[in-house]
């Protein structure tokens, strides 16, 4: 019997393929030694390398499915599995259009047009047809739950982004923007030294050649308030779907977040402009260049450069406030005060100013009225911060124009010490485009490793590159963008590498998890290189601390057989009424006309894919995965 059984379960893993590592034990000792012989011996040692076998095919059973990688990412069958033929079509006829210049130069008057000539009803039913249905999941949260299940089981997870946008005019844009600079109760506007951090009315519509990017133009508080529970409902969203959804990896949802949206962008250009002074301060006192990397001043040697500041108590206070570890200061501004309600921002960023020997302030006086919007939009973020902890879904706060992206970047900093104390909640973008773009990302993560918190980032190279060039020719302040696109692919893989290579010091010191990134680019060549610097540093899909990102119907080619083989991918998955979502569609027809290589490559495998199913007789084909996403 026990011969058998042994044979049995020989046979058992020759078919699952499960015999390589035996085969290759045994090769040591000779080759003529055949496996029948070893079957036959029966020993206790065969026995249990047996059972071990035994319990690996039974572990590969219960295991989902995992498809080999192709790198070059030129296999239709992979690509497309999770689409009907009619969906394949319709991308095929969509991109198509997409490619006459016509039409994405009038997108937005031709469906204008159509829904005049067509009515309401017809109109929706030839957008669903055509552009909506290919480039939006669906109309609410309840509609779209059929795409999240099937992306679910294709191995892609969503990120939701409510892509409802206002379709404003240019002279509607620049007015909300310059009405709401203007400062509160008729006080006279002074603006800071910093000519990057003015507002200027030429760029007041901060769409100008934007295309991947949504705006939000400030009316009042209201609509901010509104805007919070529209990102708590994607909250909300994910939850359910990610409790729900069988065989769901808990916790792995993500709702993508945009500050502007939550407050009075102008406050955010002032913060940026303060914390842009305050560097410049910090690197007057403590020397190099003022970023935490660069120095290791302790809070005495501060305190014998201030003996000559006269107003002691303040003085005092000043520095009670400085952030020190043991390796010296890493803040002069208590930071984590713009997100405390008790704090205002005039009198946080008070600091002594060696030449005159008083306490100055860094931030131009805010009204009372300004300090409590600016409270009102920490509130709004902390209540979806604080939702998303409890409901186990993560948070990823956009990335925006320079000029308010340092406030952005602290602000999210500050919430991400706060919140991802056991794990990454908070997750921030830094845009590689940006010539400081290494060195905030290693400021950023040696904060996060000397304050221990978990560090969230999502890469990508950045949508503002035109306006961002524009605006600072314009104004006459340094470029902040890199020179070409070769320096910005190569500050996108050294800024990765560097994430890459903290991550395996923290792996090896077994602390798993520590940093968590987003290679979000359509770039094959970023995803490549980011797969070989994974495997040259031992770091696995299962350790999930890289996944990747694309947008929604944007090189599925890339997304899914990433899903499919393992790594951990997501998709932008945006979501709206058909007529709300109009600016959306009409901003991707036009981004499709920039990214014409990567059009022609879904076309090509498009077609290749159309074919293969017709010649093989799948006339109907109904997609089914049983992918589980890691
Ligand atoms: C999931 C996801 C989330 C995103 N979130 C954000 C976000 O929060 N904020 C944001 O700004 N963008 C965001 N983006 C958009 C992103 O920044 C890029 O605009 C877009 O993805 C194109 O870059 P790529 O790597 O995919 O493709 P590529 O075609 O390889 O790169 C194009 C990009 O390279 C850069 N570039 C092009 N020409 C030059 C040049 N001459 N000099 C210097 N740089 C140049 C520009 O950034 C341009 O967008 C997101 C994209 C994705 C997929």
């Amino acid at each position: 019997m026990a011969f058998l059984r042994t044979a049995v379960k020989f046979s058992v893993c020759r078919k699952f393929g499960l015999f390589d590592p035996l085969q290759n034990n045994l090769g040591k000792f000779g080759s003529n030694i055949n496996l029948e012989r070893i079957a036959l011996k029966s020993t206790a040692a065969s026995s249990t390398l047996v059972d071990n076998a035994t319990n690996a095919v039974e572990k590969q059973q219960q295991q989902p499915p995992r498809d080999p990688l192709d790198t070059s990412f030129n296999d239709p069958k992979a690509a497309f599995k999770s689409k009907t033929n009619w969906e394949l079509l319709r991308a095929y006829v969509v991109y198509t259009l997409c490619s006459i210049e016509y039409l994405v130069t009038h997108n937005m008057q031709l469906m204008k047009i159509s829904r005049a000539i067509l009515g309401e009803k017809l109109f929706v039913v030839l957008m669903k047809g055509t552009f909506y249905g290919h480039f939006v999941a669906g109309e609410d949260q309840f509609k779209i739950r059929p795409t999240l299940e099937r992306l679910r089981s294709f191995g892609v997870k969503p990120i939701l982004d409510y892509s409802v946008e206002e379709d404003l005019s240019q002279e509607e844009a620049e007015k909300r923007e310059v009405e709401s600079s203007v400062p509160e109760a008729g006080e006279e506007k002074v603006e800071g030294p910093l000519k990057q951090y003015h507002v200027d009315k030429t760029f007041a519509d901060r769409r100008y050649k934007v295309q991947s990017a949504r705006t939000y133009f400030y009316l009042n508080e209201a609509t901010c308030e509104r805007n919070m529970e529209t990102f708590i409902q994607c909250l909300e969203t994910i939850a359910d779907f990610q409790q729900t959804s069988k065989g769901s990896t808990y916790g792995t949802g993500i709702a993508a977040v945009k500050l502007t949206a939550l407050g009075r962008p102008q406050l955010l250009l002032q913060l940026s402009e303060v914390i842009m002074r305050a560097r410049e301060y910090m690197a007057e006192i403590v020397g190099g260049t003022g970023n935490v990397l660069s120095h290791h001043v302790k809070v005495e040697d501060l305190e014998a450069k201030f003996d000559k500041i006269q107003d002691k108590e303040s003085l005092k206070k000043f520095l009670t406030q400085v952030t020190a570890d043991k390796q010296g200061v890493l803040h002069l501004f208590p930071w984590s005060g713009i997100i405390d309600d008790q704090n205002d921002l005039s009198t946080t960023f008070r600091v002594p100013d060696l030449k005159s020997g008083r306490m100055i302030r860094l931030i131009t006086q805010l009204s009372p009225k300004e300090e409590e919007m600016f409270r009102n939009m920490i509130r709004r973020f902390n209540t979806i911060v604080k939702a998303a902890e409890e409901m186990d879904v993560r948070v990823m706060v956009d990335a925006e124009q320079t000029y308010f992206q340092p406030a952005i970047t602290r602000i999210t900093l500050e919430f991400m010490r706060k919140y991802n104390k056991q794990k990454a909640i908070v997750f921030n973008t830094y845009q590689c485009y940006l010539n400081n773009a290494f060195t905030e990302v290693s400021t950023d993560l040696e904060q996060a490793k000397r304050q221990d918190f978990y560090f969230g980032a999502k890469l990508v190279r950045g949508a503002y590159l035109e306006q961002e060039r524009a605006r600072a020719a314009a104004m006459d302040y340094p470029d902040p963008t890199n020179p070409n696109y070769e320096a910005t692919t190569e500050m996108y893989h050294n800024t990765l590498s560097e994430c890459l290579r903290r991550i395996k010091a923290f792996k090896q010191k077994g602390e798993d998890k520590k940093i968590a990134i987003m290679v979000a680019s359509h770039n094959e060549d970023t995803v490549r290189f980011a797969i070989e610097k994974m495997k040259e540093y031992g770091i696995e899909p299962e350790d999930k601390v890289i996944c990747f990102g694309q947008l929604f119907a944007m090189c599925d080619y890339i997304t899914f057989p990433l899903g499919q083989s393992g790594y951990s991918s997501y998709k932008y998955i945006p979501y709206g009424p058909v007529n709300e979502v109009l600016p959306y569609l009409s901003r991707r027809a036009h981004e499709n006309k920039g990214v014409l290589q990567k059009i022609k490559k879904e076309k090509r495998l498009l077609a290749r894919e159309i074919f293969r199913r017709l010649a093989t007789g799948q006339i109907i084909y109904k997609p089914k995965g049983n992918y589980v996403p890691i």
